[in-house]
């Protein structure tokens, strides 16, 4: 299996190369092609998956196929609980999203340091990576909005529930469409996953590594 096989078109495909990345991983061969089909997906996986690149990548291509927006609505957002996970994410999207004939912009937003240069970034973002805590607060001053998401990306849910981002989530919720793909990604089902599951997914591919 290789990754002109799993419906990647060129430009993504030339960025693959560029990263060095041979051939896909198990969790990327099951989700890209449903990702790019435009399902829900509840993915199973652990850290060290691939799971970033399998979410990202379909994400990147929907992206080109469509024009940039000129306003401050993001239309891709990835939910993380840590400032850790948020950058990593960042930097792999990036790394694929600069490359292609479009620029695609992502940028981390997380709490803890801040909040001016961050805002001052956020100008042309994509993709928005962000901790509940921090978007709330950038919301709160127009400096992004989330009302016409497409694309919502919820890694490590397990973990953002443990840390007891629940309020935080639901507050979100609120303001983004009912009508998006949806994207969740575990570790485990452990606690109030599989009611986060029954509420944001619909008929959810499952993928599990
Ligand atoms: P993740 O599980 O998303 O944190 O990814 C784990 C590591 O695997 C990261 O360092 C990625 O850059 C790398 N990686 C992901 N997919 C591939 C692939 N298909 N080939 C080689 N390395 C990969």
């Amino acid at each position: 299996m290789n990754f002109a096989d799993l419906g990647l078109g060129p430009a993504l495909l030339s960025a693959i190369e560029r990263a060095k990345y041979e051939s896909p991983y198990p969790i990327q061969v099951e989700a890209i092609p449903a990702i790019l089909q435009g399902k829900d997906m509840l993915g199973l996986a652990p850290t060290g998956s691939g799971k970033t690149a399998a979410y990202i990548l379909p994400i990147l291509q929907q992206l080109l196929q469509k024009e940039a927006p000129r306003d401050r609505s993001v239309p891709v957002l990835v939910l993380v609980p840590t400032r850790e996970l948020a950058v990593q994410v960042a930097e792999v999207a990036e790394n694929f999203g600069r490359f292609l004939p479009r620029r695609i912009k992502s940028l981390a937003i997380f709490g803890g340091v801040s909040i001016n240069p961050q805002m001052m970034k956020l100008g042309g973002t994509e993709i928005l990576i962000a901790t509940p805590g921090r978007l709330i607060d950038l919301m709160g001053r127009n400096s992004v909005s989330i009302s016409r998401i497409q694309t919502l990306v919820i890694d490590e849910a397990d973990k953002m529930l443990q840390m007891g981002f629940k309020e935080e989530m639901d507050h979100l919720f609120e303001y983004i469409p009912r009508k998006k793909q949806t994207l969740l990604f575990s570790a485990t089902m452990e606690g109030e996953v599989e009611e986060l599951i029954k509420k944001l997914l619909q008929n959810p591919v499952r993928v599990q590594v």
